[in-house]
């Protein structure tokens, strides 16, 4: 899933692309692909695409008085829709603008859970925002030391609760617990004022890192495209210290890290119970 970084970016490319221009209509392909019953998305038509902007792990389309939020989850994606065929594969919805151009939603396979969220004034506090902790990459030591207190719990798990933060998942967690030379397993409410310093220098300087990088992408790339010093480079040496980089592996994701830099040399194990390594 993509995570902060490429929605920030792709964000930014959008606006460059579409920025200005004014909505003709807003189509959902499927029946799920509108999560909203009002307002009806017909009422912005005419209305210019002001901006596109990112919260959390969404991407908001501000034209006229509405927000319409896009949630891409696994493999969705929004692009300029050049073909703009009465079918498009894996079409979720489309928006066409007056001079003839038009955003398309998709998702590969049939799960059809990207969808659109069409919203009246402030987005923030409606469905499906309002869930959503503070973004991540606004978060300093001292906002992030209360979050960490008031959620006990491992530091991986944390980091991707977005209802905690907002922004960060399985790729970014691995290589912010790894850039703070702290355990994925480690208690949040057991870290030191130094380990929570670290921690927020990780999230900052991850984010930026990944910021920079998509930047340069003229599209969301894979995840495992993305670069990074643990993610998807189980086995190989550890860039910092040499030592073999070691897994967790869950069933919807996997915990990388290395042992030397972030557990004392100890290996991980899928344990709940588990006392030392916290
Ligand atoms: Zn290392």
């Amino acid at each position: 899933m993509p995570e902060l970084p490429e929605l920030q970016a792709h964000a930014e490319r959008l606006e460059a692309e579409v920025g200005g221009a004014v909505l003709a209509g807003f189509r959902p392909i499927t029946f799920t692909a509108l999560k909203t019953y009002a307002p009806d998305p017909a009422s912005a038509v005419g209305e210019a695409l002001t901006s596109v902007g990112r919260r959390g792990k969404y991407l908001l389309l501000r034209i006229g008085e509405l927000t319409f939020v896009v949630h891409l989850m696994q493999g969705g994606r929004l692009k300029p829709d050049e073909k703009q065929t009465a079918k498009p594969r894996g079409g979720i919805a489309r928006w066409t603008f007056a001079d003839g151009r038009a955003l398309l939603l998709t998702e590969p396979g049939t799960e059809r859970r990207a969808g659109v969220w069409v919203l009246a004034g402030d987005p923030e506090g409606q469905e499906p925002l309002d869930h959503l902790g503070p973004d991540a990459d606004t978060l300093d030591a001292a906002a992030l030391a209360p979050l960490l207190a008031a959620h006990p719990m491992r530091l991986h798990g944390f980091l991707r609760d977005q209802r905690i933060l907002a922004g960060v998942g399985r790729r970014l967690a691995n290589e912010i617990c790894h850039r703070a030379k702290l355990s994925p397993f480690a208690g949040t409410a057991k870290l030191d004022a130094d380990q929570i310093d670290r921690l927020a220098e990780a999230i900052a300087g991850c984010i930026a890192d990944s910021l920079a990088v998509e930047r340069t992408n003229d599209e969301m790339v894979r995840s495992a495209d993305r670069p990074g010093n643990v993610h998807h480079r189980i086995g190989e040496p550890c860039p910092v210290c040499g030592d073999t980089l070691r897994s967790v592996e869950y069933r919807a994701y996997t915990v990388a890290y290395c042992p030397t830099c972030q557990t004392n040399g100890k290996t991980l194990a899928d344990n709940t119970t588990s006392k030392f390594l916290k």
